[in-house]
């Protein structure tokens, strides 16, 4: 009965676990859920008040396909006070979520057979999607002794005829990875003379602790045309169930087919969520931002002593992103079966390292209150002396 295309798809591991938990959560159980990459936060005053605002003013009707003018000029003022990239309003899309807007360009630029680089520890939906469109996703498998990040030459060795897009995700999901302008440039240098796109994902942007992190297309005037730049206020704004996602792009050919694909399938995101998304764009919720990492920065410390301190765990200190990539190797490779023990002996819920395509690590996700953490590694270190 289904589609080929749709039976071929897995679920998202990081949202089924995420539910599974607050589904047990629910029914009484105490789960203490580090699983999902969802702020505990709740979203900014003033963005709940402009979006309130907007209802009060009949703001219910459809918008444009890619947003309001309002909308696009703050993005376009955001991005170029943030990340001094110089987007006209024309190029940019506002989409459901930095993932929407990613499902989107895989659709616009893949065709059977093109290859997808994917660097991994990956973002559990990039290969999904790309496979989703009848691309090859290829993994680059990265190293814990360099950070995990891809290195120039690794890039080189991977690219073939078929090669359209390569995924870059900084700071990264799950490893916390950013990527600096030096690596960058090192990147750029590679793709240089070839008509490979980047699909940039800088949705932990403001969620970096070293300050080191740096927009994609911002390094090169050739990495600016070939620069999809993907971001959104899921994260960083604490607004994950707004869906508010956006993406820039110099091309204007596929800028033009992503505003046809969403033509036909969703239109224009929420108008409310489009207005509520306005003063975080121009900065006026930045000292929330701010509090929001210092709290992220504690629980991060914290973490990482703790965990380091556990025999058989190791963890690198990530430089943005609120989650830790925990190397358990020495006590279980089979990531999904230290999971769901982990689970089913202690309630504590985090998410394989197989979901992002590397066995014997775990994901543990920070965005959850300190008092939790504590208690959760708690039951951690039992687990582990019993396992
Ligand atoms: N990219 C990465 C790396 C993510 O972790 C997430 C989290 N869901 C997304 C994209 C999607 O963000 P959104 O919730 O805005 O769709
Ligand atoms: N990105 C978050 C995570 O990795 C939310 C879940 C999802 O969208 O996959 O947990």
């Amino acid at each position: 009965m289904l589609s080929k295309r749709v039976q071929t798809l897995s679920e998202s591991i990081t949202i089924a676990i995420s539910s599974l938990a607050k589904e047990m959560k629910a029914n009484g159980e105490d789960v203490i859920s580090l699983s999902a990459g969802e702020p505990d936060f709740d979203t900014p005053k003033a963005i709940k008040d402009a979006a309130i605002e907007a209802m009060r003013k009949g703001c219910g009707k459809y918008t444009p396909i890619p947003g309001t003018n309002e909308v696009l000029k703050a993005i376009a003022i955001k991005l170029k006070r943030d990340n001094n990239l110089e987007y006209k309003p024309s190029q940019i899309i506002t989409n459901v979520g930095a993932k929407h807007s990613l499902f989107n360009i895989i659709q616009c630029l893949i065709d059977e057979g093109d290859e997808v680089l994917i660097p991994a520890p990956y973002w559990v939906s990039y290969p999904e999607m790309t496979k989703y469109a009848s691309g090859i996703p290829v993994i680059l498998n990265t190293d814990e002794s360099n950070g995990f990040k891809i290195t120039a030459k690794q890039l080189k060795k991977a690219i073939t005829t078929k090669t359209k897009l390569l995924m870059l995700n900084s700071p990264s999901n799950p490893c916390g990875t950013v990527y600096t302008k030096e690596d960058l440039l090192e990147l750029a240098e590679v793709l240089k003379g070839t008509n490979i796109f980047i699909a940039s994902d800088e949705i932990y942007e403001k969620v970096n602790y070293s300050g080191n992190f740096c927009a994609t297309a911002s390094v090169s005037k050739d990495m600016f045309k070939r620069t999809i730049t993907i971001n959104g206020l899921s994260k960083c704004g604490a607004m994950p169930g707004w869906r508010f996602g956006y993406m820039a792009s110099a091309n204007d050919e596929l800028n033009k087919a992503v505003r046809k694909l969403q033509s036909q399938s969703t239109s224009n995101i929420s108008s409310i969520t489009q207005a509520g998304a306005i003063p975080a764009l121009l900065g006026e919720v930045d000292d929330e931002i701010e509090n929001m990492l210092k709290s992220y920065r504690e629980r991060r410390d914290y973490l990482f002593k703790e965990l380091n301190n556990i025999k058989g765990l190791k963890t690198l200190n990530p430089d943005g992103a609120f989650y830790l990539f925990i190397n358990c190797k020495e006590i279980e490779e089979d990531s999904m079966k230290f999971c769901k023990r982990m689970l089913e002996e202690i309630k504590v819920a985090t998410v394989p390292g197989v979901a992002f395509g590397l066995e014997g690590y775990f994901r543990v996700s920070f965005a959850t209150d300190l008092e939790s953490i504590k208690i959760a590694t708690q039951r951690l270190q039992k687990f582990i002396n019993n396992y």
